[in-house]
Order: C-alpha cells, then sequence, then structure tokens
C-alpha cells in the first residue's frame, strides 16, 4: 500500500499521554478536563438513555438541538442559521472538519493553514489530495502577516482555515484580521473553515469573533464547533457544523454516507440542557481562574507564560531552564518530573524549535496545585 499520509504518526497527544500513563506523571498534555461534566447533563442523558429514543437521529441531528444551536448562534453572534438547512450535528468537531474538507476539497486544490496549527488539518487536507499552504506564524505574539498570506493565494486556492481562540497558541484573532481575510478572499473562490471549538472560552474581556458574525465570511464559511469543550465531554464526540444553505447541502451529502447520523440520546439531553445558556456564557470565569493560577504560580519557576486570551491551554517559554529541542524536552519532564505537556513544535510541519510547551490547565485545583509543586522542582 503506498500512504496517503506517509509523513504522519500517531498524534503528539496519544504519544504525550501514553507517555504520561507510562511514568504515572500528571497529564497536562492531551487537552481534556479531569473532572466530570454537569451532574444534571449526565442526568438527562441516563433518562434518555432509559427512555429513548435510542435508534438512529435524522441524518443532519436531532431537531430540538438543532433550535437550541440556532438559538445559541443568535444570541452570542448575532447572526441567523437556519435549523433545517443550516446546521449539521457531527461526531465531534473533528468529523465536521473531515467532512467540510471531503466537501470542498479536490486533488491538487491548495489549502491555507496558519502554524502552529491543530494537528488533524494537514493530513486531513492531503487525504484528499489537496495541498497544505502553511503560513508560518511564531512566538511570542504568533501575528498574522497578512501579506504573506496574500501572496500564496493562487487560482488553485480552494480554502484557508482559521482556528480562533487558537489551539495551541491560546490567541484570538481581532477583527483588523478578519478584515483582512475579507479583503483577501474578496474576488476568489476560496472557502473558509473556521475552527471555533473554543468559542467560549476567553478571558479578560476579549472579544472574540466568529466568521458567522461578518457577511461576506458567513457566505462562504463552515463554522465548527463541539460540546466536547462547551460542557466538559470531550468522549462523547458530538459537535456541528453551521454553514449557509449551499454549502450545508453539499457538506451533508458526504455526511449521509460518513457517519450518517450521531448518538441519538445525548443529542436530545444536549438540547435539554442547552436551554439554559448560563453553562457556556460562564465558560470563560470558570477557566479564567485557572488560568490566572497557573499565570500566578509558573512565575515562580523557570517556566516564562506567554499571554494566554483563549482556550484551555498556556504556551510557556522554557529556554531559562533548558536548550533542549521541545519534544526531548517534554519527554524529560515527563520522565523525570511527572509532568506531560505538549511541544509546539508539534504544530508545525517543518523543524521549528522556540523552546516552547503548551500546558492544558482545565483540571482541578488539586491538580494544577500538584502540577506547579513539581514544576518548582524543575530548573
Ligand atoms: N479543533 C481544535 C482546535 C481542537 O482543539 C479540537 C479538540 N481538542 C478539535 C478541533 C476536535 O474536537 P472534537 O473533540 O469535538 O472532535
Ligand atoms: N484537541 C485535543 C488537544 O489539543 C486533543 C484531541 C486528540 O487527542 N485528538 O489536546
Amino acid at each position: 500500500l503506498t500512504s496517503k499520509l506517509p509523513n504522519t504518526a500517531t498524534s503528539i497527544f496519544t504519544h504525550m499521554s501514553q507517555l504520561a500513563l507510562q511514568h504515572q506523571a500528571i497529564n497536562l498534555s492531551q487537552g481534556f478536563p479531569d473532572f466530570d461534566p454537569s451532574p444534571r447533563l449526565i442526568s438527562l442523558v441516563e433518562q434518555y438513555l432509559r427512555t429513548g429514543p435510542n435508534q438512529y437521529a435524522p441524518m443532519a441531528g436531532v431537531r430540538a438541538l438543532r433550535e437550541q444551536i440556532s438559538d445559541k448562534v443568535a444570541t452570542t453572534v448575532d447572526v441567523c442559521y437556519h435549523p433545517d438547512t443550516e446546521i449539521t450535528i457531527t461526531a465531534g468537531a473533528t468529523q465536521a472538519l473531515f467532512t467540510a474538507m471531503a466537501t470542498l476539497i479536490r486533488p491538487g486544490d491548495e489549502v491555507i493553514l496558519f502554524e502552529p496549527a491543530y494537528d488533524a488539518y494537514g493530513p486531513t487536507v492531503q487525504v484528499f489530495g489537496g495541498i497544505p499552504k502553511p503560513v508560518i506564524l511564531r512566538a511570542p505574539d504568533f501575528a498574522i502577516d497578512w501579506s504573506v498570506v496574500a501572496a500564496l493565494i493562487t487560482p488553485q486556492t480552494r480554502l484557508i482555515v482559521i482556528n480562533s481562540p487558537n489551539n495551541p497558541t491560546a490567541r484570538v484573532l481581532s477583527d483588523t484580521d478578519y478584515q483582512q481575510l475579507i479583503q483577501l478572499i474578496r474576488n476568489t473562490d476560496c472557502y473558509v473553515l473556521s475552527d471555533e471549538v473554543y468559542e467560549h472560552i476567553v478571558y479578560d474581556g476579549v472579544q472574540r469573533r466568529s466568521a458567522a458574525h461578518y457577511p461576506s465570511l458567513r457566505e462562504r464559511a463552515f463554522v465548527v464547533a463541539s460540546f466536547g469543550k462547551l460542557y466538559h465531554t470531550t468522549g462523547w464526540k458530538v459537535g456541528y457544523c453551521l454553514a449557509p444553505h449551499e454549502l450545508t447541502a453539499e457538506f451533508r451529502k458526504v455526511h449521509q454516507f460518513n457517519v450518517f447520523s450521531v448518538n441519538t440520546p445525548i443529542q436530545h439531553a444536549l438540547a435539554d440542557f442547552m436551554k439554559d445558556a448560563e453553562a457556556y456564557l460562564e465558560l470563560g470565569a470558570f477557566f479564567q481562574k485557572k488560568r490566572d493560577f497557573l499565570e500566578t504560580a509558573l512565575q515562580e519557576t523557570g517556566f516564562r507564560p506567554l499571554p494566554c486570551q483563549g482556550t484551555y491551554f498556556l504556551v510557556a517559554d522554557y529556554s531559562a531552564i533548558s536548550r533542549l529541542p521541545e519534544k526531548e524536552f517534554c519527554e524529560t519532564l515527563t520522565k523525570q518530573h511527572g509532568i506531560a505537556t505538549i511541544p509546539i513544535a508539534a504544530f508545525y510541519h517543518r523543524d521549528i524549535n522556540q523552546h516552547l510547551v503548551r500546558i492544558c490547565f482545565a483540571k482541578q485545583e488539586q491538580t494544577l496545585q500538584q502540577a506547579v509543586e513539581r514544576l518548582l522542582q524543575v530548573s
């Protein structure tokens, strides 16, 4: 077999989580909470498992859930997506990303990505015969030079992938960034895939924008989100994709043969739970306490935290402690100090070493406290 992904190995998240387990390290690598979702949400799932429906959901997703999502987007972004024709429930954001790319990308199409990039983007582009065109962003601010992006646009450019709040940089795109993007694609056939899974996890009153907010982006964008991040349920793998009517119609043609539909009782439980907006509107404040704790505690260590505007990841510079390349440093940190993190180098397609690690702080206070005690020992 000739591999479609010759340069892709087991994901860094799996690798580091396994290493953490092997060495009984505190796992601040793969992004997931170490606490439970709301008991009310769990009891809603239990209730629907008992009473049903337990058979196939409609292909596009349970309607009550699509209605709730439509209401949420109307309230938080002030834009309307029709539940019948513009919202599709997916098996996590991952399947939404995969299906959107399957819908758009033909062999030879070019896709602009910003690196550091979430690990799924590049390989998914390649599975469909597309050519990733990475734009390299660097620490400390990971700012986008839009003239570099403009120079990459060709008649073959099919798609630009954006992710804000960003995993792993913890940065949020500004209004100016979106305006530049709008200018750039104005006279092209280029679409936008906007990964917004951390949409409600933003700090310090930073205003996060959705691609859906801008009419000229909305008409060309697939906006992807995840209940894994919204309700601390990464293991449930339920997400959704917003896209205008014509794009959704094409998306669903692929979706119906990709998964057809996703977990029915969980969709019903989510629909009921979403009636109360408080849970997701409080996410920023909830995680900000954890971010502040970690940021402050790191000041006492050799790690220098970079600004964190959103997501539950914090990037830290360890150059005062070690000159080891990032992957080696992360492995040593796991094995010798019992703390697993993710090397930022893993999010670039070529060898770029900035002495940075990504730390996941979606953890209980005691986990973070214990982690900080261990980080204080690293020198
Ligand atoms: N995009 C980004 C930026 C993510 O961080 C993640 C997962 N952490 C996903 C997509 C995938 O989300 P899901 O688990 O819902 O598939
Ligand atoms: N998105 C999670 C992270 O960034 C990992 C998900 C996965 O393991 N694929 O850590």
